[in-house]
């Protein structure tokens, strides 16, 4: 119950929201990101399991997974907006 401890959180929130635009992968085994929730931000679903009826798409060789179909074609409309740099 201390308000360090708490600030403490809310920085490490918004550094964690900062790091995680288009950045490099934090998934783990049997994981991975979905590059479109990614880019902005969106920590909730994030971190996608990989499995059969994944979401998934390949661009240069790549296989990018996602939440969701409706993030796929967001990614396939626009790649480069969700790519890392
Ligand atoms: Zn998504």
């Amino acid at each position: 119950m201390s308000p360090r401890g708490f600030s403490w959180s809310a920085a490490a929130a918004a550094l964690l929201l900062a790091l995680a635009a288009c950045r490099a992968p934090v998934a783990g085994p049997g994981e991975a990101e979905c590059p479109v929730c990614r880019c902005e931000g969106d920590l909730a679903c994030l971190v996608v399991r990989v499995e059969a009826d994944t979401p998934r798409t390949t661009l240069a060789g790549v296989t990018y997974h996602f939440c969701s179909d409706a993030c796929r074609a967001r990614f396939e409309a626009d790649p480069q907006a969700f790519l890392p740099r």
